[in-house]
């Protein structure tokens, strides 16, 4: 496996450019947030994954994590590791000071976790889970419990964990069966749960589980579901952990990929069941883990943003050393590298377009949650919610996950036979990336959550306003200089022609046809997607001809930025014609089969 360099060029230039960090540092409480910090952040946080958390990352998929007399053991150096993470203050960036947060904005924080996942997704698995439940906790929680539980959640020296899979309840969180009694003050959780990321581990303290359970006569399906704030360890009136709660790891999968993070069968109450603690109201559970759930969205589409840079830059490495074959159509007969095969370099090409347009879309989604806290406007504050964060929170889980597998697959492509050899460790990169479109609701579930609530709900209203945006953009491209332009001109145009058709058809077929609008629901997310992706590149082109007038800029950095927009408005846009066509015209035959079988 080749090491990680945190691509840190692309990094600023996308958060100055695509999330906009000035407009954010100009928000009330974001004021820290200067350029001098941004690249001190993006510096050390690059040093800590390069040079600490890469190195576990073989090793840990090697050896995994076992399960040994109850006590869950992580490979060797990760809890080392997470500790030098927390000493860091790594865990604190995004979160509230009063806390020991550092205050930092999400947009940051994104860059910093693309990192850390980049390098190590099985280990930055850990903080994506506390982080969201401190997002829960600081929404939903008690004083009491903010108190005793936020700053060591903020700080990291206590880990959160997300308890909704049972055997029978998957995508169907509704038939949750775990069960909560009051018990005085407190409640007595009973049940099993499944796949439960860092469930039970050796790198910190505490585990703060945050589990959905019925009570007594509560009704069916989700509208009966209860949150419970589980700690492995009860606190004792100085908050400092004391009794040792009724739950266990009873086992441990095994998995395609992110062997180092353990993922545990949970078992809760097998004696005088687990002491939990009631978050909020009672039977408005699902609702308040919608917070974390949106929070950990955003960050498995990080996740796949970080699994495809670091394919990249493996497949990169290997294609310049792997000498094979003479240059196509010389009569020299010297050997060359496989980089200088056209095949390869479109290969090359695809990994890193992809790679971009989902981290441009991933720091975006990031910036309108800044937004979305901090604008001091109401209104703007809506927008920036409604139509942008709610719209994009499931095209940046689903698009930028399925991007993480697609150029990790053609990373394997690149290394040849060498590639699904494990030593090289492209393969490494592949099982892992398979995960990320499956768990925090499936690719497809976040495709009908697109096309329901957060476009139908509101009459397409956030469709349109995005396609208003790439329209902006797409007028500034007509009338642009530069050799790049006009095709990049035309691929936006022709995206945002589809989307537009495609949009109205889902407007008009969703209230008559509603099964058949739900067929063509993952088409219209890749549409969504390979459009939005296209779009923000277009607009750091647009951006880096500007800068690139500069005499003291970086034109070789900026003049790649231009080149890979192209690439992908030539290669890449097109498809979002494709898929228009998938959406309107396939979702009938979808449906048509009645016994797939014949
Ligand atoms: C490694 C790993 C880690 C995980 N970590 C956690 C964790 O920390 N906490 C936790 O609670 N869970 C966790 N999960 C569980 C994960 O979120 C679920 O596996 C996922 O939500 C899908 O549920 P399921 O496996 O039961 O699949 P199913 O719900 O059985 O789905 C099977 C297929 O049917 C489709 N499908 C199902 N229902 C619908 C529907 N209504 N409409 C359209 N399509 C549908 C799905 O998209 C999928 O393709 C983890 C899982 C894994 C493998």
């Amino acid at each position: 496996m080749t090491d990680y360099r945190a691509p840190v060029s692309d990094m600023r230039f996308v958060l100055q450019e695509i999330a906009e960090l000035p407009k954010i540092a100009a928000l009330p409480g974001y004021e820290e947030a200067t350029p001098d910090l941004v690249e001190a952040v993006l510096e050390e946080a690059g040093k800590l994954a390069s040079d600490l958390l890469a190195p576990l990352n073989q090793k840990g998929d090697e050896v995994g994590s076992i399960l040994e007399n109850g006590v869950v053991r992580t490979p060797e150096g990760f809890a080392a590791a997470y500790a030098q993470y927390v000493e860091g203050g790594w865990n604190a960036v995004p979160f509230d000071p009063e806390y020991g947060g550092q205050g930092l904005p999400w947009a940051i924080g994104v860059a910093a976790q693309e990192m850390w996942n980049a390098a190590n997704m099985s280990f930055a698995l850990c903080p994506l889970l506390t982080q969201g439940a401190v997002e829960l906790l600081q929404a939903h929680g008690s004083p009491q419990q903010k108190e005793t539980y936020l700053a060591n959640l903020i700080s990291g020296s206590w880990t959160g964990t997300m308890n909704l899979t049972e055997p029978q309840a998957g995508t169907d969180v509704g038939a949750v069966r775990s069960r909560a009694v009051k018990d005085g003050d407190h409640w007595r959780v009973t049940g099993q749960k499944i796949f439960i990321t860092w469930g039970e581990h050796d790198v910190a303290e505490n585990i703060v589980h945050m589990v959905l359970a019925r009570t007594p006569d509560a009704p069916e399906g989700t509208r009966g579901l209860s949150l419970f704030l589980v700690p492995k360890f009860v606190p004792d009136a100085e908050g400092r952990p004391a009794m040792r709660n009724d739950l266990r790891c009873v086992s441990l999968e095994h998995k395609l990929g992110i062997k180092a993070s353990p993922t545990c069968v949970m078992s809760f109450g097998d004696n005088e069941g687990a002491i939990g603690f009631l978050i909020g109201e009672e039977h408005r559970g699902m609702e308040y883990m919608f917070t974390m759930m949106n929070n950990a969205r955003l960050s498995v589409g990080v996740q796949g943003v970080a699994i495809a840079e670091r394919a990249y830059q493996q497949a990169l490495d290997y294609a310049r050393d792997r000498m094979q074959g003479r240059q196509f159509g010389s009569r020299d007969g010297k050997p060359v590298a496989i980089i200088n095969h056209p095949d390869v370099r479109r290969m090359l090409m695809t990994m890193r377009a992809l790679t971009e347009a989902a981290r441009a879309l991933a720091y975006y989604t990031a910036a309108s949650l800044d937004h979305s806290k901090a604008n001091p406007d109401a209104t703007e504050r809506e927008r920036y919610s409604r139509d942008v964060l709610e719209l994009l929170t499931p095209v940046t889980k689903a698009w930028c996950t399925d991007i993480g597998c697609e150029v990790a697959s053609i990373g394997i492509q690149v290394h040849g036979g060498m590639g699904f050899i494990e030593e090289t460790g492209a393969a490494q990169h592949y099982r892992d990336a398979r995960i990320a479109p499956i768990y925090e609701g499936t690719n497809g579930v976040q495709a009908l959550d697109l096309i329901t609530r957060k476009i139908m709900r509101h009459d397409g209203q956030p469709a349109l306003r995005l396609l208003e945006d790439v329209r902006g953009t797409q007028e500034k491209l007509g009338k642009a200089e530069g050799e790049a332009f006009p095709a990049l001109h035309r691929g936006l145009k022709e995206a945002a022609d589809a989307f537009e058709e495609a949009t109205n058809w889902l407007i008009e077929t969703y209230r008559e046809r509603p099964l058949e609008a739900a067929a063509g629901a993952t088409p219209y997310l890749r549409l969504t997607g390979t459009l939005a992706g296209g779009w923000l590149l277009a607009k750091g082109a647009l951006a880096a001809a500007e800068k690139r007038e500069d005499p003291a800029s970086d034109r070789a950095f900026l003049d790649a930025k231009i080149t890979t927009a192209r690439f992908y408005a030539d290669s890449i846009l097109p498809e979002a014609i494709a898929a228009a066509a998938a959406t309107t015209r396939g979702s009938a035959s979808v449906l048509a089969l009645e016994d797939l079988e014949v």
